[in-house]
């Protein structure tokens, strides 16, 4: 099979640590020749996995791996290992097992990989570079998409307006410019970034052309630059006039509520009475009175966070309005901790197009944006559950694992409702504030 070759992330290491998380929170489903490879290997009681069901069963039109009652994988061992690892190599576990916590995404006639914080292992940085596993990667980016090696269109830069992967590379080369300068906190770039993409927004159809973008892009970028070089001790002190409005932190705590959801087998066999919490949930998170709902960690974040940091974890519960005054702001280790998700998301373009529920470029990259006051609001819980007042960096970890498990991967973030909310908080010029305000 001849090898493809995929733009790997600079800034990313990674090497599993066995949380058992992915093997808890995935449902992993199998190609027809998976289903017979695993069927042909013989299980039994004695290789340790579950006699009292199927180890595959029916999902949608396909197979998925069953689990047990407590949420695992039926091939996960005590251990955090997966048997059909163990007894029979790497190489015989299902295709999507193997890939995560890698995302591969097409961009234009090649390929660009992602990873997803979701593994605590990516959140930490823990491992060795992603760009020694060039190979690995690679491979199995071949495996993957043997079949669909079609070239992908570019998605739009706003709706209406067609852009290609050229043009897109050199709009990121100038982002990730601008998200470089550590010299000012994260809040104040990604506030920077919000008013390149206003500008580009505006921009007439002719000046996005392959001919005049050259000359475009670096004439936006200094202007965002300019427009804020000078109020940057303002902007970093978050004053009375960037509180975001009422409806922009209702609308941001909607997305949270969103993106902290995680279905499992486990939880949607728990039924309509699941969905009635989820629902008065959902509730109290948009009129934001009151307690915040409880939110029990997923395995992956009880086991890198807490258990194995011998903490107790979050203990009390905490009102909505805790979380609206300063926490600190955001330490220079924070700060790392986002650019380093910023730039993995978008070298490996994962905030648009058919990576991210077909949004044009700058939907998405508002998206992506969002996630930094979502993250920080999380962090803020967790902190606050502890009785501190004072962010630290595995706050932000823990919160950012468990919210990127959905970015890009839930269908409710990609209804249109929920594309309709970034549009508007960016019409409504909110985004700005929201980073601001959760960024103190
Ligand atoms: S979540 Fe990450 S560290 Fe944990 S078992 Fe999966 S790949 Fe390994």
């Amino acid at each position: 099979m001849s090898r493809i070759s995929v733009l790997l992330p600079m800034l990313q290491n990674w090497s599993c640590h066995n949380c058992g998380g992915c093997c808890r929170e995935h449902e992993i489903t199998i190609t027809e020749s998976e289903r017979q490879r695993i069927e042909s290997q013989g299980w039994v009681s004695a290789d340790g996995v579950p006699t009292d069901r199927p180890l595959l069963v029916r999902a949608g039109g396909g197979w998925r791996l069953n689990h047990r009652d407590d949420g695992a994988c039926v091939f996960l061992d005590d251990a955090g290992l997966c048997r059909i690892h163990s007894k029979h190599g790497e190489a015989a576990k299902p295709l999507a097992c193997r890939m995560y916590p890698y995302a591969i995404h097409p961009a234009g006639a090649g390929l660009t990989a992602s990873l997803r914080f979701s593994c605590p292992s990516v959140v930490q940085n823990l491992g060795v570079s992603v760009t020694g596993a060039r190979a690995e990667i690679e491979s199995l980016a071949s495996e993957a998409l043997q079949s669909k090696r079609a070239e992908v269109a570019c998605p739009e830069l706003r709706a209406g307006l067609q852009f290609d992967w050229g043009r897109l590379t050199r709009l990121l080369a100038w982002i990730e410019r601008g998200l470089e300068q550590t010299a000012l906190s994260m809040a104040l770039r990604l506030q920077r970034l919000l008013l390149l993409l206003e500008l580009l927004e505006q921009s007439r159809p002719d000046a996005v052309t392959e001919e005049s973008f050259g000359h475009l892009l670096p004439a936006l970028y200094v202007t965002a630059e300019r427009a804020f070089s000078g109020a940057a001790a303002g902007a970093e002190a978050a004053p009375a006039e960037l509180r975001p409005q009422r409806l922009a932190r209702m609308m941001l705590r909607q997305l949270v509520a969103q993106l902290l959801r995680h279905d499992t087998a486990e939880t949607v066999a728990a039924g309509p009475q699941r969905r009635l919490r989820l629902l008065l949930e959902g509730v109290r998170m948009t009129l934001g009175l009151g307690m915040v709902p409880r939110t029990p960690d997923p395995n992956s974040v009880r086991v890198a966070f807490v258990e194995r940091a011998g903490l107790a974890g979050p203990r009390r519960r905490v009102r909505f309005a805790e979380l609206e005054r300063g926490f600190g702001g955001g330490s220079r280790e924070i700060d790392e901790l986002f650019h380093r998700y910023f730039h993995v998301k978008l070298q490996g373009r994962a905030f648009c197009g058919p990576a991210f529920y077909d949004y044009s470029v700058i939907d998405g990259l508002r998206s992506l944006v969002l996630m930094y006051p979502a993250v920080l609001w999380v962090a803020r819980l967790r902190a606050s559950g502890e009785d501190r007042g004072v962010l630290q960096l595995r706050d932000v970890q823990a919160a950012l694992a468990m919210l990127d498990h959905n970015f890009g991967y839930s269908p409710v973030l990609a209804l249109r409702t929920s594309r309709r909310r970034v549009q508007q908080l960016a019409q409504l010029r909110q985004i700005a504030p929201l980073v601001a305000w959760y960024g103190r």
